[in-house]
Order: C-alpha cells, then structure tokens, then sequence
C-alpha cells in the first residue's frame, strides 16, 4: 500500500537556477523527497559547490544552459520551478539586458516546455514587484510602485513580466501555473559576496570590518530562513486546487538594518563600528509580507527566528571565510 503510494508521487522535477542559493536547497528537498531532480543553470551567480552532494546520484541530473535558449531535455517532466534569475543587484544590473531576457525570454521558455510536457509550474516572483511600497505590509492585491526606468527595473519589471506571462498561459488553460513572491530570504549557501544585506554585515563582521549601512538604517526589511521559504514553495507547488492567484512568502517580521547589524554584531562579536553610506536608488524604505493568503491557503507560515537562522549563516560564513575564532564566539 504504502509502496504503491511512493510510486505513483514519485515525479520528474526540472529546477532551473538550481544551482543557486535557493535553488539548490530546493534541489536536495525535492531529492530527499524520492523524486528525479534536473537542475538547468547557465551558473552566472549558481557554484557547483552548493549542488555537490547531489551530482553523481543517478536520480539526479545537471544541465549547464542559459535558459533564455529553448529547453530540449530528451525526457519528459511533472513539475518545474523557474528560480533562474540573479536576485542580488549588483549581480542581476551587471548585464540588465540578459536580466530581462532571463525573466521574460527564458520563463517563456519554460512555460512551452511546460505546454509541451503537461508540466505544472512555478515562477519564483519577487518582492521586488512591489517596488518601493506606499502599502505596509504588501498585501497580493496591491499593484506596486516601480520605477520603469530606473537601474532596478530589469530585475522589478522583468519579474513583472514574467508574471503576466504566468498568468496569461493560465488563463488560456495552457498551463497549471503558481506564482510566489518571494521576499528577503537568507541562509547558508547564499553567495557572500553578492551584495546582499545579511551576507554583507555578516562577512563584515567576520572580517572585523567596518559593518556598512546605506541610509541611516532605519529603513525595514523582513528575513525568511531558506528551509522555511523551500517548505511555502513546496507547499504552493503541490497545494489543491490551484489558487490562481499569486502568494507571497516570507517573514512577517520586521526589522530595522539596524536592528539586523546589532544582531550580527552580538553573535560573531565583533566590535566592528557601523560606518554609513548613501543609500542607492530606488531602494525600498518598508518591506515586509502580508501573509494571511500563505496561511490560508497553504497551512504555512515561517517557523525559524531570526536570531537561530543568522547563527547557522554566520556558521556558514564562518567555515567559509576560515574565521574559525568566530565559531567559537558565535
Ligand atoms: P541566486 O542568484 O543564488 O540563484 C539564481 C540561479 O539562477 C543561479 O544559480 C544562476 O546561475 C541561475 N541563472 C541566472 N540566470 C540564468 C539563466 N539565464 N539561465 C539559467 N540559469 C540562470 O539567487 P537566489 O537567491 O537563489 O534566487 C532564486 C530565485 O528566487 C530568483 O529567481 C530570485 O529572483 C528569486 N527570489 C529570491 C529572493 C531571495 O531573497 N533570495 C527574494 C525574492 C525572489
């Protein structure tokens, strides 16, 4: 009985971007799940580090590929997750043009995989369709304050885009899609170089340098631990029947930059001061999730504190940046 039920749920799982941050979490959940797992990643901001453990088992498969190129891959899928796109700025505005290429030519390329294969789909949105909010906290049903011309828009406009696309192959029937959006979340194997704010303070601090805050530090985001936010997609992914509407997921939580410098500060004890600087264009003052459509639908909500999940990323960093003193303090 129980045998039979474990075939029939085992699936062909395409993640593309799964050699990144989120996705590679996502890649070794859907493995330890029991299911095929393909990654597709053109590895412009994914390490092969993150998927180590995975490569070489025979259920799972690695397909180096720009996704912006159409998709052939000699075998048919259930479901598939778009998590390919840089999401830290400095990375996704290095070449804003292949940004917006990724999030409109290559989800476009998924969804006809998708047509192709009877695939059901998830867009890996963004917070960042919000823009800078006059709403707080950002409910689904607001539309958003985006610059469409500013150095954030091939990012903010491309993931817009690439929801409309979502829900036009919706409702044409085409496809069983579900679109997240996703806000701020953190974790080991988040690149500690990307220009990120938690993975910014924290190698800072680990290397006793000055922590750098853009603004004066008042501005508030909200932080989601990677096994939390790969439990909502998983959650969205197979929930029944298919909402038709996007849902956010993330930590309702609220925190000052300060706040979060203060936290990082106590647990790597570092005595590093805090040395402010610009803030940068069209960075949102309040972000923060309304998640009552998360709950609703899906039974989920995040479980893991800030405080517990920044220390197992300063014990990431740690290991990584060989800081081992500050393991200890930690
Ligand atoms: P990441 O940069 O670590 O991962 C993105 C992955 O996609 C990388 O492995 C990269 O090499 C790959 N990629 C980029 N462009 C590609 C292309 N054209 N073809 C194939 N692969 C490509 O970022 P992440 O934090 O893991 O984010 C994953 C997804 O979740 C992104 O779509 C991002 O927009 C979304 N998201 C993340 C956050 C967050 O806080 N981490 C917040 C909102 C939305």
């Amino acid at each position: 009985m129980r045998r039979s039920r474990m075939v029939r749920q085992t699936r062909t799982v395409l993640v593309a971007g799964g050699a990144g941050f989120l996705g590679s979490h996502l890649c070794e959940a859907l493995f330890a799940e029991g299911h095929r797992v393909i990654c597709v990643d053109n590895f412009l901001t994914g390490r092969v580090e993150n998927i180590a453990p995975l490569v070489g088992q025979s259920q799972f498969r690695l397909i180096e590929q720009d996704i912006c190129t159409p998709l052939e891959l000699g075998e048919p899928v259930d479901h598939i997750f778009n998590l390919a796109c840089a999401a830290s700025p400095p990375r996704y505005q290095a070449d804003p043009v292949h940004t917006t290429r990724t999030c409109v030519i290559g989800t476009l390329n998924l969804l006809e995989l998708a047509v192709r294969d009877g695939a059901r789909f998830l867009q890996a949105s963004t917070s960042e369709i919000y823009g800078d909010p006059e709403q707080h906290p950002q409910h689904e049903d607001y539309f958003g304050h985006v610059n469409c011309t500013g150095p954030r828009a091939c990012y903010d406009e491309g993931k817009r885009a690439a929801e409309t696309l979502c829900f036009d192959y919706l409702r044409a029937d085409m496809v069983d899609v579900r679109v997240a959006r996703i806000f701020n979340t953190y974790g080991p194997r988040m690149d500690p170089a990307d220009g990120r704010i938690v993975s910014n303070l924290v190698m800072q601090a680990l290397e006793r340098r000055p922590l750098t805050i853009f603004g004066d530090g008042r501005q508030t985001r909200s932080f989601c631990y990677v096994t939390d936010l790969v439990d909502g997609l998983l959650r969205l992914m197979n929930v029944e029947p298919n909402p038709r509407l996007p849902v956010n997921l993330g930590n309702p939580g609220e925190f000052t930059i300060l706040d979060l410098a203060g936290l990082v500060r106590e647990l790597t004890g570092t005595r590093s001061p805090v040395k402010f600087l610009p803030l940068p264009q069209d960075d949102p003052r309040r972000r923060r999730p309304d998640i009552a459509r998360a709950k609703a639908l899906l039974g989920w909500s995040p479980k893991v504190p800030l405080r517990q999940g920044l220390l197992q990323t300063v014990v990431y960093f740690a290991d990584l940046d060989d800081t081992a003193s500050v393991r200890s303090a930690a």
